[in-house]
């Protein structure tokens, strides 16, 4: 970091921006200690450097945005990580700077943040479609396990609000729906009062310019006839409370353009009609001056009934506490009264984080982290206990007991799985086909393996292949009811039939290898092992042999136990065909890949079945000695299946040279299932895992990528 921040140090005056980020260290130092801001200022050295070159629509240097965050993150004091992420919130997103690079810089919480945010600007763009936003909020929630990533959402969203009169109208629009119908209410979920009022005020504007404008001119003229009456109201409440030796702080508070607008709507008003435009705020130093201020108005002033609300006894769902009431003014004119405490009057701004942010800065900076999570608890436990709102309850109580996790789907659409779902309960929650078929998965855009877990906000996008089933090893890391009943029912029924053939073949092989006839095997036999074996009938029993729950060898021994049937030296043992058709009772090694073609040996593997490998494999040598297990296999007579298996190609890195490959690829008839790239300078390996129908397949697919003129080599991947 040292080479960057000289570097910054000797362009500070050259570098837009640079006052800016002298008045934010200096708000920031109020509260922070001189090593923190030290420490922020090469986190901005480095983001600023990050950004270099980058401009906003206003033409500013884009490092003019971060600060701005950060600065509106500093005016809720929080914690050092928060200000770092916010200074390099964009870095991801905008400097591709990885997330390893911000964690081996800024620390792994620093990394988690920003990359959090840049989740959530992906998602902005694709789903704000069907913004009706119930599950976006969900989503939002959920999937920020640290709230510290909303509050710095926020901030952008925030300075970008602040900043929209340079785009287009539609975008202005646009942008200003999203904030008014999913920023702001999470802004005043949070109780970010300040933040809250100033998204919705934005919103007005850019919604609605020309009612905003006539609104405000309005209000304006009102506000100049009133000042009279409120001069001497407030002189009267000055006096009064000084008599009765109150300590208060009363400042004049003009209600929101949008909340008037609101009201309007609402209750059906003309603007003349709506008079409570003014209000007053009173601040004092305990809970029980506000109840005898409160007692001291009310005397001075009649109380319009029915306005009157005690928040401070049952605080709002956000844990605002105040007393509301309106008092009929000199000339018949309302005036709102929020009467409250310093502290409620610091949680009515920063939320209930202030709390913990404030209260505990000097004993542990370490604990921070911790005592966010305390604080999300304890929104929990007052969104829970809360008798507001039943309906956010329920919502709330989904969110943030985090049971479910919400995951997008690439149209956009957001389905809720089980905490621990994989690719594979993705796949079949989305539809059953796309579940049977599925062969891999792309994750926020990467390959992923299709047992990968899968975490709120991600985009799953998965990859069917006409041919592909449902696999057994898929069993153990499933965790939806619907993906485990689908694949079982798949395996069971599907294969049944197949898996009776299959059972037949393998017994009988292991029947001949004990130089026995299996036509003389009988009824009565079968009979007695299928009892011994705890199943209905032979046929379920040959079933069970070929998905590997019995080793053949050993019901063949079995059923020949009483010994009353003679060996014969006569018999031929031949090996057992393979198609590839019998689904899940025959796997194909992943170590070597077989295809039709290569020559084979099956290894039966207790609970797995047949396992097929090519002769050459080496990952089998240590089994070799188990000749129980082994069995001769063959190819059987081919079928329209594919097989999958991999290929290896070094080529020079020229542009265009992957599509080269993967056009080649499927003019011969294959599929691509998966493609991995590695490059190291000049050459580049890229491993292709195919589907081929044969041997023969395979090599026409070879020899045509030869063709091409920059593939220096491929071979077959084995092992
Ligand atoms: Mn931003």
């Amino acid at each position: 970091m040292k080479d960057i921040l000289i570097l910054a140090e000797s362009q500070l005056n050259s570098i837009a921006g640079i006052s800016e980020a002298e008045v934010l260290f200096q708000e920031l130092s109020e509260y922070l200690e001189p090593e923190d801001i030290n420490q922020l200022k090469n986190v901005y050295f480095y983001s600023q450097s990050a950004h270099s070159g980058q401009f906003r629509e206003s033409g500013e240097p884009y490092i003019s945005h971060p600060l701005a965050v950060t600065g509106i993150l500093g005016r809720l004091h929080l914690d050092v990580e928060t200000l770092t992420a916010a200074l390099l919130h964009d870095v991801m997103e905008d400097a591709h700077v990885s997330k390893t690079e911000i964690s081996n810089r800024f620390g792994e919480s620093v990394a988690e943040l920003v990359d959090g945010v840049s989740k959530l600007d992906k998602m902005e763009f694709r789903t704000h479609a069907d913004a009706k936003a119930k599950n976006f909020h969900k989503m939002l929630l959920a999937m920020t396990q640290d709230v510290r990533v909303i509050f710095i959402k926020l901030a952008d969203r925030l300075h970008n609000m602040q900043t929209l009169e340079v785009v287009g109208a539609e975008k202005q629009r646009r942008v200003a729906r999203e904030t008014m119908e999913i920023y702001a209410p999470i802004a005043d979920r949070l109780g970010l009062n300040n933040i809250y009022q100033e998204l919705q005020e934005l919103s007005f504007y850019y919604l609605f310019p020309t009612r905003y404008k006539v609104l405000k001119k309005a209000i304006k003229i009102t506000r100049s006839n009133r000042q009279e009456a409120i001069k001497e109201v407030l002189g009267a409440i000055k006096q009064c409370l000084e008599e009765a030796g109150i300590d208060a702080k009363i400042s004049g508070r003009e209600k929101q353009l949008y909340s008037v607008y609101k009201k309007m709507l609402e209750k059906h008003l003309a603007f003349s009609e709506i008079l409570d435009i003014y209000g007053l705020r009173i601040l004092v130093k305990d809970v029980s001056s506000c109840y005898a201020t409160l007692g001291i108005l009310h005397n001075l002033y009649k109380p319009i009934p029915g306005k009157f609300k005690d928040y401070i006894a049952i605080p709002k769902i956000n844990n605002y506490q105040s007393l509301h009431s309106t008092l009929l003014g000199p000339y018949g004119a309302p005036i709102e009264i929020q009467i409250r405490t310093m502290d409620m009057h610091r949680i009515s701004e920063v939320g209930v984080a202030s709390h913990w942010l404030y209260k505990n800065l000097d004993t542990n900076p370490d604990d921070l982290r911790m005592q966010t999570s305390q604080w999300l608890k304890n929104l929990l436990e007052i969104l829970s206990n809360s008798a507001d709102s039943l309906e956010s309850l329920e919502n709330f109580k989904i969110d943030l007991f985090p049971r479910e996790i919400y995951v997008c789907t690439p149209q956009g659409k957001i389905l809720t799985l089980p905490r621990e779902s994989t690719a594979v309960d993705f796949a079949y929650a989305v539809h059953t086909d796309i579940g049977d078929r599925c062969v891999a998965v792309k994750i926020n855009g990467e390959n992923a393996p299709l047992r990968t877990k899968l975490r709120s906000g991600d985009h799953v996008e998965i990859i069917t292949a006409p041919h592909a089933e449902p696999n057994s090893t898929w069993l153990t890391y499933v965790s939806t009811g619907k993906a485990r009943s689908r694949i079982r029912h798949f395996l069971k029924t599907m294969h049944y039939e197949e898996s009776i053939v299959l059972g037949r073949r393998l017994l009988n092989q292991a029947l001949l290898s004990l130089k026995i006839d299996p036509k003389t095997i009988d009824i009565v036999q079968w009979e007695r092992i299928a009892r011994e074996s705890g199943v209905n009938s032979e046929k379920e029993l040959l079933a069970d042999i070929a998905i590997g729950k019995y080793l053949p060898i050993i019901i063949a021994r079995r059923l020949t136990l009483p010994g009353n049937i003679i060996p014969s030296e006569h018999l031929v043992n031949n090996p057992i065909s393979i198609l590839g058709t019998e689904g899940f009772a025959v796997q194909f090694a992943k170590c070597c890949r077989p295809i039709p073609g290569d020559s084979i040996v099956g290894f039966i593997k207790k609970s797995q079945g047949l396992i097929v490998h090519t002769h050459d494999c080496e990952s089998i040598v240590k089994y070799r000695s188990n000749s129980d297990s082994w069995l001769d296999v063959m190819w059987g007579e081919e079928t329209a299946k594919f097989f999958e298996t991999g290929i290896k190609i070094i080529v020079i890195n020229q542009r265009g040279v992957l599509a080269k490959l993967t056009t080649s690829i499927a003019k011969m008839g294959s599929n691509i299932d998966n493609v991995n790239i590695e490059s190291d300078g000049a050459h580049t390996v890229i491993n292709f895992t195919l589907q081929v129908s044969n041997r023969r397949h395979l090599a026409t697919v070879i020899r045509d990528l030869k063709r091409i003129q920059e593939v220096v080599r491929i071979n077959r991947i084995r092992g």
